[in-house]
């Protein structure tokens, strides 16, 4: 067969199942498949056997170092580097990895967030080799994917309650799918995370102070051009940013990631990569993977690749999409077929995740929470923060005539067969896409829209695959023992009254408009706008209860992870006060005040000719009035973020950081734009958003 360059480089940094199957005796390769695909545990003479042939390959590949792969609280990924030498009594050298170093590692934990479970003398937290995700070589490291967790066996990571999830949700879906006579090996979430982000040049990010710091711009009045003319979108790709693209996309494929669709976002300078879609742990490493990519390779081409939600007001802000679904052995449970027996159970598991967004959307709005996500939420571009889901005209038809028990028309494709509606051809509906849906139904998949480009989008799909598997098994046990030949009834029945219950989250409608935030408060669903409105969901009674129930999170975990969440946004709004503050005292001041002594110079000047100097006497007192209140503000701002700073209970020192600190940040900035329109580019001490987004 003939070999392209791609498929030949695909994964040839990937300790594959291919790989491992030609380095491991057979014994040795049949039981650590049992591990990776049937979740047993590893026996340590395997272990030792799997890190040999593992070192030689990747001593093959060049790699000298290896490294526990893992993710913290932060949401980025966490590695620390050993290499594989050992000294021999004699002075010479020898590369070895044993197996215990496989399995597990000791990083010294004491810096990273815990939320509190962990205390600094009791700092030693466990890596723990995750044999679900494929090895990697990195930059001549041997990466090993792992589960961070405390000695106590607590999660001190993002991975760990992702796998319980999933276990939950496996454990769940084969209950309901024995009622239907099928018996899977394996129950799998597929997760396909579309990936926003912006590219800028070196020289503008190094101009601004905001952007290195913080990764948005603090400042900067409106461009003379956003994106209304709609030209960036799907345009052409300039050329170097299709250099960086193709780079990228090398470097992703010979790590396995399976990069698929690139093109031009809606703002200037925005850009979207989506992959095919993996397992969801598999998914969510190769997304963690593939942003660090993007940051480090940008530079190689005079680029710095920025991934906050919101690096620029007035144009689009950067998401990620999590399209979801649920596949028994491969086959997707959410694809809607026209065998009656098929259509049931497709019907039973679209209810199961209608239920579970309806019942969980504080924790859904929850999981998306950030600083950086609440710029972008609510905004003319992305979900609101009220969660509702979007199924189409055809599916929602269905489901209205279940509701009402009324038998649809053959045009709709919704005749009723046994009691089942027949859905074929759905998938083909392609006449609505609705944009401006929280969580939409796309065919054969579920699309979370809210999720924010730099998340970590393991929290969002623990809390769906946890809220799947509980309806799941709510399905599960009210059905275990009906009868076969009331099997359908009982299922159908089920199915309505769940329905019934759930309609209020369903809402094809436009998302963005008010009517919908007025409606959605009729209806009873939950409104958080804001990241300290929406975090102590995570801890209300029900919650933990319900984390507790499917062994995702235990009480001390949910709590922890509260705290470190509440923390990180306090934290993030002080460093951004504090770069507003240095940036105006130590730029936008001194240049407003050099710019308008040169105009009061020049008016001096003027007057004493005899000439009136009306329009510099004008820009030299409005300039005169910004700096004063510029001056003023910046003071109220530092003493409000010092005062933030002193209160100790997370959940009011947030409402202090939003209310108190943000306010003002809002109000500077608008000062400081203000100036920035008047001021001559000769005194403007940062590049214009003008200069950022189309000079480039
Ligand atoms: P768009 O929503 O922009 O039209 P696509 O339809 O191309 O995007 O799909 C977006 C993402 O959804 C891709 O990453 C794709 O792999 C993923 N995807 C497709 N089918 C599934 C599925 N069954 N489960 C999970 N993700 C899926
Ligand atoms: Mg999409």
């Amino acid at each position: 067969m003939l070999k392209n360059r791609v498929s030949e480089e695909f994964g040839s940094l990937v300790f594959t199942d291919l790989v491992m199957q030609e380095r491991l005796p057979k014994p040795t390769y049949k039981e650590l498949s049992k591990v990776i695909h049937e979740g047993r545990a590893l026996d340590l003479s395997i272990a030792n056997e799997v890190a040999h042939a593992m070192k030689e390959w990747a001593l093959e590949k060049g790699a000298t170092h290896f490294t526990h792969w893992f993710q913290p609280l932060t949401g980025i990924t966490s590695e620390k580097h050993d290499s594989f030498l050992t000294l021999k009594h004699d002075g010479t050298s020898l590369m070895t990895f044993s197996g215990k170093e496989l399995i597990q590692g000791e990083p010294d934990a004491s810096s990273f967030p815990s939320g509190g479970l962990r205390s600094t003398f009791e700092a030693r937290g466990y890596t723990a080799w995750d044999p679900s995700s494929p090895v990697f070589i990195k930059d001549e490291v041997l990466c090993i994917p792992t589960a961070f967790i405390s000695y106590t066996g607590e999660a001190l990571d993002k991975k760990t309650p992702l796998l319980r999830s999933m276990v939950a949700l496996d454990t769940q879906a084969k209950r309901v799918l024995a009622l239907f006579g099928k018996k899977p090996v394996r129950v799998a979430t597929m997760v396909g995370p579309e990936q926003e982000y912006f590219l800028i040049r070196e020289e503008d990010y190094a101009a601004r102070p905001d952007l290195i710091l913080t990764g948005r711009t603090l400042f900067g009045c409106a461009p003379s051009k956003g994106q209304e003319l709609e030209e960036h979108y799907f345009g052409a790709i300039r050329p170097t940013v299709n250099e960086f693209m193709k780079e990228l996309d090398d470097e992703l494929w010979k790590l396995g990631v399976p990069a698929k669709t690139k093109h031009n976002e809606a703002a200037p300078c925005q850009h979207e990569l989506a992959p095919i879609y993996e397992e969801g742990s598999i998914a969510i490493d190769n997304n963690l993977l593939t942003m660090e990519k993007m940051r480090l390779l940008a530079s190689r081409h005079g680029l710095v690749c920025l991934q906050h939600e919101r690096p620029f007001e007035y144009v689009n802000g950067s998401g990620k999409h999590n399209n979801w679904s649920v596949a028994a052995d491969s086959k997707n449970l959410l694809d809607p077929s026209d065998s009656p027996e098929e259509n049931l159970q497709f019907l039973v598991f679209l209810t199961c995740v209608i239920a579970a967004v309806d019942d969980h959307a504080d924790l859904l709005r929850a999981s998306v929470a950030s600083a950086g996500n609440d710029h972008r939420l609510g905004a003319n571009e992305a979900p609101p923060a009220i969660i509702s889901v979007f199924l189409g005209n055809d599916l929602s038809g269905i489901v209205k005539a279940l509701i009402d028990g009324t038998t649809l028309c053959s045009a709709n494709r919704a005749t009723m067969d046994l009691g089942v509606p027949q859905l074929a051809d759905i998938t083909q509906d392609t006449t609505d896409r609705n944009r401006t849906s929280a969580f939409a139904f796309t065919g054969n998949k579920f699309e979370f829209r809210m999720c924010g480009s730099q998340q970590n989008l393991s929290d969002s799909n623990t809390v769906l695959n946890t809220a799947v598997a509980e309806q799941l098994d709510a399905f599960a046990s009210a059905l275990a023992d009906v009868p076969a030949e009331k099997f359908v009834e009982q299922a159908m029945s089920w199915i309505k009254a769940s329905l019934t219950e759930h309609e209020r989250v369903i809402f094809d409608g436009n998302g963005y408009s008010e009517e919908w935030a007025a409606e959605a408060q009729k209806r009873g669903l939950p409104n958080y706008p804001t990241t300290p409105d929406a975090l102590p969901c995570i801890v209300r009674p029900e919650n933990i209860a319900f984390f507790a129930k499917y062994g995702v999170l235990n009480e001390s975990e949910v709590r922890a992870r509260y705290v470190s969440y509440a923390e990180q946004y306090s934290k993030l709004i002080n460093i951004e006060a504090n770069t507003m503050s240095y940036m105006v005292r130590h730029m936008y001041l001194p240049a407003l005040i050099d710019y308008s002594k040169d105009i009061a110079t020049g008016v001096a000047t003027k007057l004493e000719l005899g000439l009136k100097a009306r329009a510099e006497k004008q820009l030299v007192e409005r300039l005169t009035g910004g700096i004063d209140a510029i001056f003023d503000t910046v003071d109220a701002l530092e003493k409000a973020n010092a005062a933030a700073g002193t209160i100790v209970d997370p959940e009011q020192q947030n409402y202090a950081y939003r209310d108190e600190v943000l306010a003002r940040m809002e109000h500077l900035r608008n000062l400081v734009d203000t100036m920035e329109q008047l001021c001559s580019h000769d005194f403007w001490p940062v590049p214009s958003y003008n200069k950022i987004l189309f000079y480039i």
